[in-house]
Protein backbone atom coordinates (compact mmCIF):
# COMPACT_ATOMS: atom_id res chain seq x y z
CA UNK A 1 0.00 0.00 0.00
CA UNK A 2 1.48 3.42 -0.84
CA UNK A 3 3.23 5.25 1.79
CA UNK A 4 1.79 7.67 3.72
CA UNK A 5 5.24 9.44 5.05
CA UNK A 6 4.67 12.74 6.64
CA UNK A 7 1.03 12.78 6.77
CA UNK A 8 -0.83 13.65 9.50
CA UNK A 9 -3.91 11.86 10.85
CA UNK A 10 -6.82 12.47 13.30
CA UNK A 11 -8.63 9.08 15.01
CA UNK A 12 -11.46 10.00 17.16
CA UNK A 13 -12.44 7.74 19.93
CA UNK A 14 -8.67 6.57 18.87
CA UNK A 15 -7.80 4.68 22.06
CA UNK A 16 -10.06 1.63 21.89
CA UNK A 17 -11.03 -0.79 19.37
CA UNK A 18 -11.60 -0.03 15.70
CA UNK A 19 -10.16 3.54 16.05
CA UNK A 20 -7.11 1.64 17.51
CA UNK A 21 -7.03 -0.75 15.26
CA UNK A 22 -6.62 2.06 12.33
CA UNK A 23 -4.12 3.73 14.40
CA UNK A 24 -2.34 0.77 14.89
CA UNK A 25 -2.45 0.54 10.65
CA UNK A 26 -1.66 4.22 9.74
CA UNK A 27 1.48 5.06 11.37
CA UNK A 28 2.88 1.65 9.83
CA UNK A 29 2.38 2.96 6.35
CA UNK A 30 4.07 6.58 7.98
CA UNK A 31 1.54 8.57 9.05
CA UNK A 32 1.80 10.70 12.37
CA UNK A 33 -1.54 9.55 14.34
CA UNK A 34 -3.18 11.54 17.08
CA UNK A 35 -5.83 9.79 19.12
CA UNK A 36 -8.61 11.96 20.49
CA UNK A 37 -11.00 10.90 23.01
CA UNK A 38 -12.53 11.47 26.19
CA UNK A 39 -9.96 9.26 28.70
CA UNK A 40 -6.22 11.23 28.38
CA UNK A 41 -4.72 8.57 30.33
CA UNK A 42 -5.97 5.48 28.43
CA UNK A 43 -5.66 7.40 24.82
CA UNK A 44 -1.45 8.07 25.79
CA UNK A 45 -0.93 4.38 26.51
CA UNK A 46 -2.31 3.85 23.85
CA UNK A 47 -0.42 6.16 21.97
CA UNK A 48 3.21 5.13 23.95
CA UNK A 49 2.48 1.29 21.81
CA UNK A 50 2.42 3.28 18.35
CA UNK A 51 5.16 5.24 16.89
CA UNK A 52 5.09 8.71 16.66
CA UNK A 53 1.89 8.76 18.01
CA UNK A 54 0.30 11.47 19.91
CA UNK A 55 -2.96 11.76 22.76
CA UNK A 56 -4.85 14.76 22.86
CA UNK A 57 -8.25 14.83 25.18
CA UNK A 58 -11.11 15.69 22.97
CA UNK A 59 -15.28 14.95 23.68
CA UNK A 60 -16.81 14.83 20.30
CA UNK A 61 -20.19 16.20 22.33
CA UNK A 62 -18.70 19.56 23.41
CA UNK A 63 -17.73 22.07 21.15
CA UNK A 64 -14.89 23.94 23.22
CA UNK A 65 -13.39 20.22 23.82
CA UNK A 66 -13.16 19.85 20.00
CA UNK A 67 -12.42 23.74 19.05
CA UNK A 68 -8.95 23.20 21.22
CA UNK A 69 -8.51 19.63 20.33
CA UNK A 70 -7.97 20.44 16.82
CA UNK A 71 -6.33 23.74 17.37
CA UNK A 72 -3.64 21.28 19.43
CA UNK A 73 -3.65 19.25 16.72
CA UNK A 74 -2.14 21.50 14.11
CA UNK A 75 -2.48 20.65 10.17
CA UNK A 76 -4.60 17.81 9.45
CA UNK A 77 -4.29 15.39 6.04
CA UNK A 78 -6.58 12.06 7.41
CA UNK A 79 -9.55 12.91 9.44
CA UNK A 80 -10.88 9.04 10.42
CA UNK A 81 -14.29 9.81 12.29
CA UNK A 82 -14.62 6.82 14.41
CA UNK A 83 -16.41 8.09 17.91
CA UNK A 84 -19.53 6.52 18.32
CA UNK A 85 -21.42 4.83 20.72
CA UNK A 86 -24.67 2.36 20.70
CA UNK A 87 -27.76 1.21 22.45
CA UNK A 88 -30.48 -1.31 22.27
CA UNK A 89 -33.84 -0.70 23.07
CA UNK A 90 -37.34 -1.24 22.53
CA UNK A 91 -38.26 2.36 20.31
CA UNK A 92 -41.40 3.46 21.69
CA UNK A 93 -39.89 3.11 25.35
CA UNK A 94 -36.61 4.87 24.23
CA UNK A 95 -36.15 8.03 26.04
CA UNK A 96 -35.78 11.14 23.82
CA UNK A 97 -32.57 11.69 26.24
CA UNK A 98 -31.00 8.22 24.82
CA UNK A 99 -32.27 9.58 21.13
CA UNK A 100 -30.20 12.58 22.13
CA UNK A 101 -27.45 11.02 23.25
CA UNK A 102 -26.49 8.81 20.53
CA UNK A 103 -27.43 11.47 17.89
CA UNK A 104 -25.13 13.22 19.85
CA UNK A 105 -22.10 11.85 19.44
CA UNK A 106 -22.74 9.71 16.32
CA UNK A 107 -23.65 12.75 14.14
CA UNK A 108 -23.18 16.07 15.58
CA UNK A 109 -19.58 14.74 16.70
CA UNK A 110 -18.53 13.94 13.53
CA UNK A 111 -20.22 17.21 11.78
CA UNK A 112 -18.22 18.81 14.44
CA UNK A 113 -15.03 17.01 14.16
CA UNK A 114 -15.53 17.44 10.16
CA UNK A 115 -16.19 21.10 10.05
CA UNK A 116 -12.89 21.66 12.15
CA UNK A 117 -10.62 20.23 9.51
CA UNK A 118 -12.31 20.74 6.34
CA UNK A 119 -11.57 24.49 5.66
CA UNK A 120 -7.81 23.70 5.36
CA UNK A 121 -8.16 20.60 3.80
CA UNK A 122 -9.87 22.65 1.04
CA UNK A 123 -6.78 24.09 -0.20
CA UNK A 124 -4.46 21.39 0.46
CA UNK A 125 -2.01 18.58 -1.70
CA UNK A 126 -4.03 15.81 0.37
CA UNK A 127 -6.84 15.49 2.21
CA UNK A 128 -9.10 12.39 3.53
CA UNK A 129 -11.80 11.83 6.06
CA UNK A 130 -13.00 7.95 6.65
CA UNK A 131 -16.21 8.06 8.55
CA UNK A 132 -16.62 4.57 10.18
CA UNK A 133 -20.57 4.14 9.54
CA UNK A 134 -22.08 0.84 9.94
CA UNK A 135 -24.09 -1.92 7.63
CA UNK A 136 -26.84 -0.18 10.14
CA UNK A 137 -26.11 2.83 8.02
CA UNK A 138 -27.39 1.12 5.16
CA UNK A 139 -30.61 -1.02 6.32
CA UNK A 140 -32.95 -1.12 9.15
CA UNK A 141 -32.82 -3.34 12.27
CA UNK A 142 -35.16 -3.84 15.25
CA UNK A 143 -34.49 -2.58 18.57
CA UNK A 144 -31.36 -0.43 16.97
CA UNK A 145 -33.62 2.48 16.07
CA UNK A 146 -31.36 5.78 17.16
CA UNK A 147 -28.48 4.07 16.52
CA UNK A 148 -29.52 2.58 13.17
CA UNK A 149 -30.79 6.36 11.83
CA UNK A 150 -27.75 7.52 13.45
CA UNK A 151 -25.52 6.01 10.82
CA UNK A 152 -28.02 6.72 8.31
CA UNK A 153 -27.27 10.02 8.90
CA UNK A 154 -23.54 9.29 8.66
CA UNK A 155 -23.59 7.27 5.42
CA UNK A 156 -25.59 10.64 4.04
CA UNK A 157 -23.27 12.94 4.92
CA UNK A 158 -20.78 10.81 3.39
CA UNK A 159 -22.37 10.89 -0.30
CA UNK A 160 -23.25 14.82 0.30
CA UNK A 161 -19.88 15.81 1.37
CA UNK A 162 -18.11 13.75 -1.55
CA UNK A 163 -20.14 15.72 -4.08
CA UNK A 164 -19.76 19.50 -2.44
CA UNK A 165 -16.18 19.10 -2.19
CA UNK A 166 -15.34 16.64 -5.62
CA UNK A 167 -13.31 19.62 -7.34
CA UNK A 168 -11.11 19.64 -4.67
CA UNK A 169 -8.35 17.10 -3.41
CA UNK A 170 -10.41 15.82 -0.16
CA UNK A 171 -12.32 12.65 -0.42
CA UNK A 172 -15.18 11.50 1.46
CA UNK A 173 -15.95 7.90 2.29
CA UNK A 174 -17.70 5.76 4.67
CA UNK A 175 -16.96 1.79 5.95
CA UNK A 176 -19.73 -0.22 7.14
CA UNK A 177 -18.56 -2.76 9.37
CA UNK A 178 -21.23 -5.94 10.46
CA UNK A 179 -20.34 -6.52 14.31
CA UNK A 180 -16.33 -6.48 15.18
CA UNK A 181 -15.16 -7.77 18.47
CA UNK A 182 -14.84 -4.63 20.12
CA UNK A 183 -16.02 -3.19 23.33
CA UNK A 184 -19.55 -2.23 21.89
CA UNK A 185 -20.17 -5.53 20.96
CA UNK A 186 -18.68 -6.87 24.31
CA UNK A 187 -22.20 -4.63 25.84
CA UNK A 188 -24.62 -6.50 23.03
CA UNK A 189 -23.14 -9.66 24.11
CA UNK A 190 -23.71 -8.94 27.99
CA UNK A 191 -27.33 -6.93 27.07
CA UNK A 192 -28.58 -10.04 24.82
CA UNK A 193 -27.45 -12.42 28.02
CA UNK A 194 -29.10 -9.89 30.81
CA UNK A 195 -32.42 -9.81 28.95
CA UNK A 196 -32.66 -13.21 27.05
CA UNK A 197 -31.28 -15.47 29.69
CA UNK A 198 -28.75 -17.07 26.57
CA UNK A 199 -24.82 -18.00 27.44
CA UNK A 200 -22.12 -15.78 26.18
CA UNK A 201 -21.82 -18.41 23.33
CA UNK A 202 -25.23 -17.94 22.06
CA UNK A 203 -25.25 -14.29 22.44
CA UNK A 204 -22.26 -14.65 20.18
CA UNK A 205 -24.04 -17.14 17.84
CA UNK A 206 -26.60 -14.40 17.45
CA UNK A 207 -24.78 -11.66 16.58
CA UNK A 208 -22.10 -13.91 14.03
CA UNK A 209 -25.20 -15.28 12.10
CA UNK A 210 -25.89 -11.78 10.97
CA UNK A 211 -23.08 -12.13 8.88
CA UNK A 212 -22.98 -14.56 5.86
CA UNK A 213 -19.55 -15.32 6.70
CA UNK A 214 -20.99 -16.48 10.63
CA UNK A 215 -18.22 -14.97 12.31
CA UNK A 216 -17.30 -11.68 13.90
CA UNK A 217 -15.24 -9.08 12.40
CA UNK A 218 -11.77 -8.08 13.28
CA UNK A 219 -10.98 -4.64 13.98
CA UNK A 220 -7.88 -5.08 11.83
CA UNK A 221 -9.80 -6.06 8.94
CA UNK A 222 -12.18 -2.65 9.35
CA UNK A 223 -8.81 -0.39 9.63
CA UNK A 224 -7.43 -2.72 5.89
CA UNK A 225 -10.20 -0.87 4.37
CA UNK A 226 -9.54 2.94 6.23
CA UNK A 227 -5.99 2.49 4.83
CA UNK A 228 -6.54 2.07 1.75
CA UNK A 229 -9.00 4.41 1.45
CA UNK A 230 -6.75 7.36 2.78
CA UNK A 231 -3.87 5.97 0.30
CA UNK A 232 -3.15 7.93 -2.32
CA UNK A 233 -4.31 5.06 -4.91
CA UNK A 234 -8.15 5.47 -3.80
CA UNK A 235 -8.11 9.33 -4.68
CA UNK A 236 -11.44 8.71 -7.43
CA UNK A 237 -12.96 7.13 -4.82
CA UNK A 238 -15.62 9.71 -2.81
CA UNK A 239 -18.94 9.16 -1.74
CA UNK A 240 -18.57 5.02 -1.21
CA UNK A 241 -19.90 3.44 1.79
CA UNK A 242 -17.69 0.08 2.16
CA UNK A 243 -19.28 -2.76 3.67
CA UNK A 244 -16.67 -4.90 5.68
CA UNK A 245 -19.37 -7.58 6.93
CA UNK A 246 -18.79 -10.62 5.04
CA UNK A 247 -21.59 -10.17 2.66
CA UNK A 248 -24.33 -8.64 4.93
CA UNK A 249 -25.90 -5.58 3.31
P1 LIG B 1 -15.40 1.18 21.10
O1 LIG B 1 -16.40 1.40 22.18
O2 LIG B 1 -14.14 0.47 21.43
O3 LIG B 1 -15.00 2.57 20.41
C1 LIG B 1 -15.76 3.73 20.48
C2 LIG B 1 -14.80 4.84 20.87
O4 LIG B 1 -15.50 6.09 20.81
C3 LIG B 1 -14.30 4.67 22.33
O5 LIG B 1 -12.90 4.88 22.36
C4 LIG B 1 -15.04 5.76 23.06
O6 LIG B 1 -14.34 6.23 24.21
C5 LIG B 1 -15.16 6.82 21.96
N1 LIG B 1 -16.16 7.82 22.28
C6 LIG B 1 -17.44 7.62 22.65
N2 LIG B 1 -18.02 8.79 22.93
C7 LIG B 1 -17.09 9.76 22.69
C8 LIG B 1 -17.09 11.16 22.80
N3 LIG B 1 -18.16 11.83 23.23
N4 LIG B 1 -15.97 11.83 22.46
C9 LIG B 1 -14.87 11.17 22.04
N5 LIG B 1 -14.80 9.83 21.95
C10 LIG B 1 -15.90 9.15 22.27
O7 LIG B 1 -16.17 0.41 19.94
P2 LIG B 1 -15.81 0.23 18.39
O8 LIG B 1 -16.58 -0.94 17.97
O9 LIG B 1 -14.35 0.29 18.16
O10 LIG B 1 -16.54 1.51 17.73
C11 LIG B 1 -15.89 2.40 16.87
C12 LIG B 1 -16.85 2.86 15.78
O11 LIG B 1 -17.20 1.74 14.98
C13 LIG B 1 -18.18 3.44 16.31
O12 LIG B 1 -18.52 4.57 15.53
C14 LIG B 1 -19.15 2.31 16.07
O13 LIG B 1 -20.48 2.77 15.91
C15 LIG B 1 -18.59 1.73 14.78
N6 LIG B 1 -19.03 0.35 14.50
C16 LIG B 1 -18.77 -0.64 15.40
C17 LIG B 1 -19.21 -1.93 15.10
C18 LIG B 1 -18.98 -3.08 16.05
O14 LIG B 1 -19.65 -4.11 15.87
N7 LIG B 1 -18.07 -3.00 17.01
C19 LIG B 1 -19.87 -2.18 13.89
C20 LIG B 1 -20.10 -1.14 13.01
C21 LIG B 1 -19.66 0.13 13.33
Amino acid sequence: MSDLKGRTAVVTGGGTGIGLACARRLAEMGVETILMGRQLDRLEDAAKTIAGARAIRCDVTDEDSVAEAFAAAGAIDILVNNAGIAAAAAFHKTPMADWQKIQAVNVDGLVRCSQAVIGPMLTADYARIINIASIAGLRGGAYVAPYTASKHAVVGLTKSLSLEYARTRLTVNAVCPGYVETQIVENAIANIMAKTGRSRDEAIAELAKTNPQGKLIQAEEVAEAVAWLCSPLSGSVSGQAITISGGAI
